[in-house]
């Protein structure tokens, strides 16, 4: 690292699929670059997790992926605590909330608090947080999807977000997705299902951990580690059927965990 220039660092709110395990959160992910402090989607339980961290003030930014419950199910208590924060008077300026067109119910509830700075951002769109450059792709999800590509310093982090990955193809989902991930210093990719599962996780828009690793491998990502976990099995199996097919070491995440880009 040159001098200058800051650490880029992920850390874990919460890796579950679904609805939280418990004391833990769903999908959520507090990205920090220098005093930059990005929310990479709000699930259940993830504000919870991010006071260990961050002070609701402090934050720069929320990045929302989709309009999914185990991505935004905390985004309404998000709200009250910066309504608090502006009647405490400790945040005087508006908190921007990137996300892809929420409906009436998300608009009004974001809308009332006058901080919320509410973007409403598609797969062409680059938004600029800090020294942070944030790009997006569409996935293919049951709701319109946003996978995330984060770039600081020269460093490269990007989230899947929820996506199935075509099985006609090598490896490459809908183009965009491996285009995003291509060459990233970390990679945290959606694995909700196990191998065999590939027929359903299809279905449902989700991947499974070969299809991870195999998306992880054709993108050439430099680091790789699975979120999205489902309640059954045993989520080493995700990692050892993703290391197959990614020809490499994959990861497991873990609350507040802290990777380092
Ligand atoms: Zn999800
Ligand atoms: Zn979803």
């Amino acid at each position: 690292m040159e001098a200058g220039q800051k650490t880029l660092t992920v850390t874990v709110m919460g890796y579950w699929g679904t609805y939280p395990g418990p004391g833990e959160a769903t999908t959520g992910f507090l990205v920090e670059h220098g005093d930059t402090k990005i929310l990479l989607d709000c699930g259940s339980g993830v504000l919870a997790q991010l006071m260990h961290s961050c002070e609701v003030k402090d934050l720069s930014a929320v990045v929302v992926t989709h309009h999914h419950h185990d991505h935004v199910a905390d985004l309404g208590v998000l709200t009250y605590a910066v309504l608090l924060s502006r009647l405490m008077k400790t945040r005087t300026q508006k908190l921007p909330v990137y996300m892809p067109h929420p409906g009436p119910d998300m608009k009004q509830s974001l809308g009332a608090e006058p901080l919320i700075d509410l973007h409403v951002v598609d797969e062409h769109a680059t938004v600029a947080i800090g020294d942070v450059l944030v790009r997006f792709a569409r996935t293919q999800h049951p709701v319109y999807c946003l996978a995330v590509r984060m770039e600081a310093d020269g460093k490269v982090f990007v989230f899947s977000a929820d996506s199935a990955l075509d099985p006609e193809s090598t490896g490459a989902g809908r183009p965009d997705l491996p285009d995003l991930a291509r060459g990233a210093d970390l990679f945290v990719c959606e694995a909700s299902m196990y191998a065999g599962q590939e027929v359903d996780a299809r279905g449902a828009g989700h991947m499974t951990a070969p299809q991870a690793g195999l998306l992880g491998r054709a993108a050439g990502v430099r680091r790789l580690a699975l979120t999205h976990y489902p309640h059954y099995g045993d989520h080493r199996d995700l990692k050892a059927q993703a290391e197959m097919t990614y020809g490499g070491p994959v990861e497991l995440l873990s609350t507040r965990q802290v990777l380092t880009v």
